[in-house]
């Protein structure tokens, strides 16, 4: 069993990494809409292996930020990111949240603080993050109506898009509530991360725990200052969701039962997102995510040696380079990005709350 990723391996996952960051000079416009994800997904995950990104992709920093655009609107200016160059269309409003994080990110793991210091214009930045509050309900979506500039009423505005307004508040500096209240309502915003609180512990849509949302939860609100919003009864209930969401074939936690259409031998010690469900590398990260805000030592209330087993010897794929989300499935850049951060979490060297490696500085 190993214990950390071998020198072997370690260059794979580089080699892997650097592949889909192949296409980023600004000559070869690129037309997916997701480029700044996988940019991003890429960039922390390098620097997260002990990669020099700032040196090595000096020169891409311009392209990254010709992805930032400031937009005069009816309803004043509003600037952020978008996901490619391709969605650059006058007279349209194609910023997003998602984006706005994946491009601040970035940019602070390339050291760029010119940038965000001087370049960032934070008033249309700020008012594009509020535009994008609910006000009945003090939740967010993640893209403003193309036309209105007013909430897409059709898109989803669940605990991902909260925990986005808050992470990008934060990075612009954003610490007090009464500096977050200068842009959004935190206190309904509070509301409704509380309502997303689930009996049984955890948090998620329609009273049904999700780790990924639940991660959401808990990062927004410890960004926020506000972990004492949480009920006593439910972070005990939480945490006890949580450590039940690591999948084991031993003890009284086995599920070594074959008429559990849901037993896979090969996902011991692996974490699943919610009951019922196969183990996946992803879900690594949310559990422990949520866990560690939860309770700092969180390394001595679950067995995280199995953890670490179950993504270097199960999801980690040692012929392409990357991890996968099972072993089933082909290695991709989110399940590597959140293989890898699950890595240095439990190391102690990993700020999950902005899914950064720890040494990134914002001074
Ligand atoms: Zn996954």
């Amino acid at each position: 069993m190993e214990s950390v990723i071998s020198e072997g391996n370690l260059k794979k996952h580089v080699r892997f990494l650097k592949r889909h960051l192949a296409l980023l000079p600004a000559s070869k416009q690129s037309y997916d809409v997701n480029r700044l994800a996988i940019v991003f997904y890429a960039m922390a995950t390098l620097s997260s292996l002990g990669e020099d990104v700032s040196h090595q992709y000096k020169e891409n920093i311009a392209w990254i930020e010709t992805n930032y655009i400031v937009r005069n609107t009816d309803v004043g200016k509003l600037s952020g990111f978008i996901g490619s160059a391709s969605l650059n269309i006058p007279g349209t409003m194609t910023l997003s949240l998602p984006n706005t994080l994946f491009g601040l990110l970035t940019i602070l793991i390339l050291k760029d603080k010119q940038f965000i210091d001087k370049k960032i214009d934070r008033e249309s930045l700020f008012h594009f993050v509020s535009q994008c509050q609910l006000r009945d309900t003090g939740s967010f979506v993640s893209v403003l109506d193309y036309h209105t500039n007013q909430p897409s009423p059709v898109d989803a505005h669940d605990l991902r898009f909260s925990y986005i307004a808050v992470a990008i508040l934060y990075i612009l500096g954003c610490r007090t509530e009464s500096d977050f209240g200068k842009y959004v309502d935190v206190i309904k915003l509070v509301e409704y991360i509380q309502n997303q609180a689930c009996d049984i512990g955890g948090f998620g849509t329609l009273g049904e725990p999700h780790a990924g949302y639940t991660s959401c939860a808990l990062s927004a609100l410890a960004l926020l200052g506000k972990l004492d919003a949480i009920d006593p009864d439910h972070k005990e209930q939480t945490i006890q969701w949580i450590l039940d969401r690591q999948v084991s074939n031993l003890g009284a936690m086995a599920t070594n039962d074959i008429s559990n259409e849901w037993y896979d031998e090969n996902d011991h010690g692996g974490f699943q997102g919610r009951e019922n469900k196969y183990a996946d590398t992803c879900y690594a990260f949310w559990c422990l995510n949520s866990l560690k805000i939860l309770e700092p030592n969180f390394t001595e209330l679950c067995d995280t040696a199995l953890v670490k087993s179950y993504l270097l010897d199960k999801t980690q794929d040692i012929l392409t380079g990357g991890f996968m989300k099972n072993d089933e499935e082909d290695a991709d850049i989110y399940h590597t990005c959140l293989g890898v951060a699950t890595l240095r979490l439990i190391d102690g060297r990993f700020n999950g709350l902005l899914c950064i490696p720890d040494d990134v500085s914002f001074e």
